[in-house]
């Protein structure tokens, strides 16, 4: 099992994504590539793409609802590190679950976070005797 993020992408592919322009500025820190954005007011820029009828991030390199990734996931806008898929930490997330829905996939539950745990292996040799104590 792996994270749902992987084999999905629909945010992606769903909202508006506008954050302020200063995180496409290195001088000021910013991190976003400029060429991937364009002006959506005064104060924002959008991701290329997402300001459309039908959005799809530039950035978005997936197969929705098969794979997914983040071309730039080292360097994403602030916000899309704020959109948390449902019950990752332990609650639903309206933005993920309106997303899914909106691409045909089903809400994420808890059971999607439940990832099985490596078996134990059982010891091979029984544990050395204690010695006893000298008397
Ligand atoms: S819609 Fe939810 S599960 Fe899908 S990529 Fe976005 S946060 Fe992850
Ligand atoms: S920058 Fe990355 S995480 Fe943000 S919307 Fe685009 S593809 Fe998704």
């Amino acid at each position: 099992m792996s994270h749902p993020c992987l084999t999905c992408g629909a945010c992606c592919a769903h909202f508006r994504v506008s954050f302020h322009w200063a995180e496409t500025m290195p001088t000021l820190g910013g991190t976003v590539p400029e060429a991937l954005t364009e002006r959506f007011d005064p104060h924002r820029v959008v991701m290329r793409g997402t300001w459309e009828p039908s959005p799809r991030c530039v950035a978005l390199d997936a197969e929705i609802g098969v794979r997914a990734r983040c071309s730039i996931h080292a360097i994403k806008p602030s916000v899309c590190r704020e959109v948390p898929a449902s019950w990752e930490y332990g609650a639903p997330s309206p933005q993920c679950d309106k997303a899914r829905l909106a691409h045909g996939m089903p809400v994420l539950t808890q059971a999607d976070w439940d990832f099985p745990t490596e078996p134990t292996e059982p010891p091979t040799e029984p544990p050395a005797p204690i010695a006893p104590l000298a008397a």
